[in-house]
């Protein structure tokens, strides 16, 4: 195998693994180095996404929400069973076996795409050489033209509470558990806190989230936010806000957390804890002496717009980088850079970055919240649209949230989309294109969206932008 590549890709991840792939398809030779190592010792591509993240949990919310459902609403549906039971463990291999195809097929694209996937450690040093240190132990220097550091985030540690692996676990331990736990306690309710947690609420674990912040999901429009939080209330998540945890320990009766909250200090006991305060930039090991490329004070790799660190050559894409923790984003620096590379035209369009919470009901939104908005100066004006007047929801039983559409009220320009309901996720795809080509709300609603479908509650809500929404009446 030959040691000099036109480009070496440090870390296979949703970020690493697409660069490496686009480098390949411009026709560049490409080696993409990855040390991740599964809890049996393996190794797989993939990342925290497939192998700890986006993919287990889905599988996870997938399984506990078909569950949750048919105990709530098969019912109504007049679909009777005779007793409704899960299996973890069922649940479990069904998710690693997901887990598996997803990040074997990573070798397979490799394989088609001609790149050569390298397990283990790299480190970038002086010059564009690359230290690879092979799972066992053997050492080898690479040289490539160009390097892209690709080396994501971790799970970020509370101080006064020591993960165990057994009882205090962070996310990617949260998804491992072999069994109910009857009390949890999830510390932070952000995206992934809530998705961790509704997984195990839905299979009965009595569930207390405890959130320093007094404002609940402060990133999303506040209308979502407070629909969100009826729903989750209504779940029996006990989202506890303004409450700051500072230690726990474990003892013979459970997990004492401590936290203060308005009223002072606190204890709660749970079985297991679950901490999800946010992940960092994980460069541990990355870069060797005189590389010249430069961190922030947060610890992320310094780059510019267009994913170049400080060292010429050298770029840096996904969780390492500053931006939103997110695969997609990952995937569209990735790609965006091997392009660059390849001297063709390379561009990620930061203000178009659709967010999903996959919770239900689903939360998802793009550009701006009515909020921000109004704080930049825009004049706006807002369309809603509840999915309990939209046929297809209520067919499907999926009758609660809406779509809100907030415009310029001015120039008519779409300037955020915020859904909570059935298939936010999915309709938000919408969304995200309308904004890519900068379209009014008008174009939206001169857009014909199939019926009965959940997409006419984005076009309802366009037209209700305007006064004009058929379905409803207009305020
Ligand atoms: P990573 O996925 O972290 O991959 C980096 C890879 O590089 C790892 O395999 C690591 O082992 C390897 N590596 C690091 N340093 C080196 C080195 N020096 N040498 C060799 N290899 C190295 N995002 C979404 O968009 N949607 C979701 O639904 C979603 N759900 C999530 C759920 C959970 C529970 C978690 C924890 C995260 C979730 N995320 C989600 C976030 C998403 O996983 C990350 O944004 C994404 O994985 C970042 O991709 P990345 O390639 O930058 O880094
Ligand atoms: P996210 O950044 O979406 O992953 O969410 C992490 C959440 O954890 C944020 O809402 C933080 O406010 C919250 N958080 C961070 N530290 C603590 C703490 N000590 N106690 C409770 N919540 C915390």
């Amino acid at each position: 195998m030959s040691d000099s590549f036109d480009v070496i890709v440090i870390g296979g991840g949703p970020a690493g693994y697409p660069a490496a792939i686009r480098a390949a398809q411009n026709k560049l030779s490409v080696a993409c180095i990855d040390e991740w190592k599964n809890r049996d010792g393996s190794s797989a591509f993939g990342g925290t996404c497939l192998n700890a993240g986006c993919i287990p949990s889905k599988a996870l919310l997938e399984s506990s929400e078909l569950y949750h459902r048919a105990l709530h609403e098969f019912a109504a549906h007049g679909v009777t069973l005779d007793g409704v039971g899960f299996d973890v463990a069922a649940m479990q291999k069904r998710k690693g076996g997901i887990v598996r195809q997803m990040t074997q097929g990573i070798l397979t694209l490799f394989k088609g795409a001609g790149v050569t996937a390298l397990t283990g450690h790299g480190r970038l040093l002086a010059d564009k050489k690359v230290e690879f240190t092979g799972h066992d132990g053997a050492k080898r220097t690479l040289q490539a033209k160009h390097v892209v550091l690709a080396s994501g985030s971790e799970p970020m540690a509370l101080r006064g509470v020591a993960f165990d692996g057994e009882r205090i676990v962070d996310s990617w331990g949260a998804l491992e558990f072999g069994e109910v736990p009857k009390r949890l306690c999830v510390i932070g309710a952000g995206v992934i806190g809530l998705e961790l947690g509704s997984v195990w609420r839905r299979l009965g674990s009595e569930t207390v989230m405890l959130e320093a912040l007094e404002q609940f999901l402060p990133m999303a429009d506040s209308q979502l936010s407070k629909e969100a939080a009826r729903h989750f209330k209504k779940q029996g998540l006990d989202i506890r806000l303004g409450a700051k945890v500072s230690s726990a320990t474990v003892k013979p009766d459970g997990v004492h957390v401590g936290y203060t909250d308005a009223k002072g200090a606190q204890t709660l006991v749970v079985d297991r804890l679950i901490v999800a305060i946010g992940r960092r930039p994980f460069t541990k090991d990355l870069l060797g002496d005189g590389t010249g490329v430069a961190l922030d004070e947060r610890g992320f790799v310094q780059v510019d717009e267009q994913c170049r660190t400080a060292a010429a050559d050298v770029w840096a894409v996904g969780d390492c980088v500053r931006g939103p923790m997110l695969a997609h984003k990952g995937k569209e620096e990735g790609v965006a850079v091997a392009d660059l590379i390849a001297g063709h035209y390379g561009h990620v369009n930061y203000k178009v970055i659709p967010s999903v919470i996959y919770t239900a009901p689903e939360i998802a939104w793009v550009g701006q919240t009515e909020e921000q908005a109004k704080a930049a100066g825009r004049s706006t004006k807002i369309g809603s649209f509840p999915f309990a007047a939209s046929g297809r929801a209520k067919a499907m039983e999926a009758g609660a949230g809406f779509c809100k559409v907030v415009a310029d009220a001015g120039t008519d320009e779409i300037l955020g989309i915020h859904i909570i309901g059935p298939m936010a996720g999915e309709l938000i795809a919408e969304a995200v294109l309308a904004m890519e080509y900068s379209a009014s709300s008008e174009d939206l609603q001169r857009t014909i969206h199939a019926h009965p479908t959940l997409s006419e509650a984005v076009h309802e809500a366009a037209l209700a932008a305007d006064k004009r929404a058929i379905d409803i009446p207009n305020r």
